[in-house]
């Protein structure tokens, strides 16, 4: 069988690694000059591919990916990595390459595509599929290339510098696939204030939530990080998506808050009346807050804890659990990890990612209408789905 991949990102690398027998000749295309180019990217450089605590609720749509999920765990994808050579190591839940290091995953795969004896090309970029009786003619822009059977492994539009710029959906359009709208996911977000600028740099731990109105939509929780345009760090990725611009955030300033932080606040108001607002603020809070705190409720920072009113604190207290921002948008696909939409999940089988439209065009990875949470979730599933085809057609004709 003739097989060719279309993109060699994760998924595609890994399908080609494993569809290859002495019965599958497989052609990788590439548009980038190199393999892999957004898999060096990944988690800062350190490329997070999986997650400890991994199941079918991480996705977009969890009815798609449970059978993925149940066939290719974490612990399968941990030993797969083993077994070609790279060992593994964890940070919290995260799971990196022991050498924290993505070029260490990128060069493993490349090792085992030369010796597989895998057919790269690069700079190589398909414009078309049309299919005939016979299977599949994939033209690009140097050559065309006959196919028994294709993949298209070809990413998304989340960073469009990596070469998954989105446009190859036209190509699956054009043989009659519907694409659903293109959305970018996991980004940092953008926020109306004049203290960013100020705030920038500033960490804290805790639930960040999302509201429409006065409606919450989501919280996560974990490390939020403040920025020169807004906000960012794992839990505003994961909320990202959902994000409009008539929204507001809601997020903490002390860190870690549970119930006995309203009681701490309370006990310090009558523990330091001699305080200044500000020596109040230093033990509980990042330095860069207690400017915020003071400019934005107008007050001063020397005035004695015992002269600031009860109705002065109270709002103390809301700004230090509730902090309001404005969101005024995200940082687009440019900046985002995934994409929400791409083929739409009608039109594929979820047991081997088939097209229902045609037989023997198989489409994995990110242009699926499939998109994980912040954590290794969705270079899981990219690895999850390539290795799984990949085993699919070389047990089929082996
Ligand atoms: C900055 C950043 C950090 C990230 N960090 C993490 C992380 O730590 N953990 C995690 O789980 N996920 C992370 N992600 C997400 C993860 O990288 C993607 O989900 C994953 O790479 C998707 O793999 P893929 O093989 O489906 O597609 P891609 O990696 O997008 O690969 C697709 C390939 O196809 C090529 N291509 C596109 N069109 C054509 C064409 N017409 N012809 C030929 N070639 C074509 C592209 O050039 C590309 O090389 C991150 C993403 C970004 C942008």
């Amino acid at each position: 069988m003739n097989i060719i991949i279309i993109g060699a990102g994760p998924s595609g690398m890994v399908a080609a690694i494993n569809a290859k027998n002495e019965s599958n000749n497989v052609i990788l295309l590439e548009k980038n000059d190199r393999v892999g180019k957004k898999l060096l990217a990944t988690g800062n450089g350190r490329c997070n591919y999986t997650n400890l605590s991994l199941s079918e609720k991480n996705y977009s749509s969890p009815d798609f990916v449970r059978e993925t999920l149940r066939e290719f765990s974490n612990e399968d994808l941990i030993n797969y990595f083993k077994v070609l050579g790279l060992e593994s190591t964890s940070d919290g839940k995260r799971v990196y390459p022991i050498t924290l290091k993505a070029n260490s995953v990128l060069n493993i795969l490349m090792y085992w595509l030369e010796k597989k004896g895998i057919d790269i090309r690069t700079n190589t970029e398909v414009r078309e599929i049309k299919n005939n009786k016979k299977g599949f003619d994939v033209i690009t822009n140097n050559e065309v290339f006959k196919a028994d059977i294709v993949i298209a492994s070809f990413g998304a539009k989340s960073m469009p510098v990596s070469g998954s710029d989105g446009r190859s959906f036209e190509i699956l359009k054009k043989l009659g696939l519907k694409i659903s709208e293109l959305k970018p996911a996991l980004t940092q977000v953008k926020l109306e204030s004049k203290y960013l600028k100020h705030l920038s740099g500033t960490k804290v731990l805790g639930s960040a939530k999302l509201f429409k109105e006065n409606k919450k939509i989501d919280e996560r929780y974990g490390e939020i990080l403040f920025t020169n345009y807004g906000i960012s760090g794992p839990p505003i990725l994961d909320l990202s998506v959902n994000i409009s611009e008539d929204n507001y955030l809601e997020v903490p300033l002390i860190n870690n808050i549970d119930e006995k932080t309203l009681e701490m606040l309370y006990n310090r108001y009558y523990m330091f009346p001699d305080f200044s607002l500000e020596e109040y603020l230093m033990g509980i809070v990042d330095k860069k807050f207690i400017h915020y705190i003071i400019d934005f409720l107008d007050l001063d920072k020397k005035t004695a804890m015992n002269m600031i009113s009860m109705g002065d604190f109270e709002k103390i207290i809301e700004i230090l659990l509730k902090s309001r921002f404005k969101v005024i948008g995200t940082t687009g696909f440019k900046n985002s990890q995934v994409t929400r939409g791409g083929v739409d999940l009608s039109e594929i089988n979820s047991y081997d990612y088939s097209s229902k439209k045609f037989d023997n065009l198989y489409i994995i990875g990110e242009a699926l209408n499939i998109d994980g949470d912040c954590g290794g979730y969705n270079l899981h599933f990219a690895f999850a789905c390539g290795y799984r085809l990949g085993k699919m057609l070389s047990e089929k004709n082996s």
